[in-house]
């Protein structure tokens, strides 16, 4: 990670960042309107992973509330470092079951849920702890084996088990595409989730379990805004190139 930067860098960082984010807000805000939905139905999660807690602070002086990380012992690292912030956590990246616990207390949002055993792993924890996270399950639309998250088909297990949840809330669906030569080609991932939303409220799913589409990073959040994404992912667009 870069070093702790003094005040005049900082106030550089600040209004990099500052700008960044009116232009990520304003590629969201087109996309919305071109798509006939409003803009305020897609909530930005800035994604912060590699960059110290500087960007952080920086990112939510210019209003951001919502970050993403996605390794949870770097997450925890941050979240003391802005302890003194209202910030919205969320774990966008793979959580294994034996960090459950503190992930169910810490992050008000986790996108990757992948089967029973996790959800009921971050349950139990959360109603131990009091904790009422928001919980959205990853598809895996590309059938790759070095991917994590659920195959469709089991879905409907995944949402039976989300009706016997106590504490955490199953709000919707995630995806992490193959990454695109062209934005154009994430569009049927895209278009995929939205149908298995569709398909699982035709189904009996009800409504509040499904309102969120977690879709959309920086080269391709206008796509995924058509498509119905709730929630983008954007890193690289709003702090720069990462280089780790
Ligand atoms: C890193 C990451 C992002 C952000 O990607 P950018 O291309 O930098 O916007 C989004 N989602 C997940 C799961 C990630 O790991």
């Amino acid at each position: 990670m870069p070093p702790v930067p003094g005040s005049a860098e900082l106030a550089a960082l600040e209004a990099t960042i500052a700008g960044n984010l009116a232009t990520v807000r304003a590629r969201i805000e087109r996309a919305a309107r071109s798509a006939g939905r409003h803009p305020e139905d897609v909530r930005l999660v800035a994604v912060s992973k590699t960059f110290p807690a500087a960007h952080v602070r920086a990112a939510f002086a210019a209003g951001q509330v919502d970050f993403g990380e996605n390794r949870v012992q770097e997450a925890f690292g941050k979240m003391d470092e802005t302890s003194d912030l209202p910030v919205r956590w969320h774990l966008v990246g793979h959580l294994q079951s034996n960090k459950a616990r503190k992930a169910a207390v810490r992050f008000a949002c986790i996108h990757s849920i992948d089967g029973v055993p996790l959800l009921s792993a971050v349950d139990r924890a959360a109603d131990a702890q009091g904790t009422r996270p928001e919980l959205l399950i990853q598809v895996d639309l590309a059938g790759e084996a070095t991917k994590h998250g659920a195959t469709p088909e089991a879905l409907g297990g995944i949402f039976d088990a989300a009706a016997a949840c106590r504490a955490a809330r199953v709000v919707g669906l995630m995806v992490l595409p193959p990454w695109p030569e062209d934005p154009e080609d994430v569009r049927p991932y895209f278009r995929r989730l939205r149908e298995l939303r569709d398909r699982l409220h035709a189904d009996g799913v009800p409504a509040d379990r499904l309102r969120e589409l977690s879709m959309g990073m920086s080269r391709d959040l206008e796509v995924a805004v058509q498509e119905g994404a709730t929630m983008v992912r954007i890193g690289t667009a709003l702090f720069g190139p990462r280089h780790v």
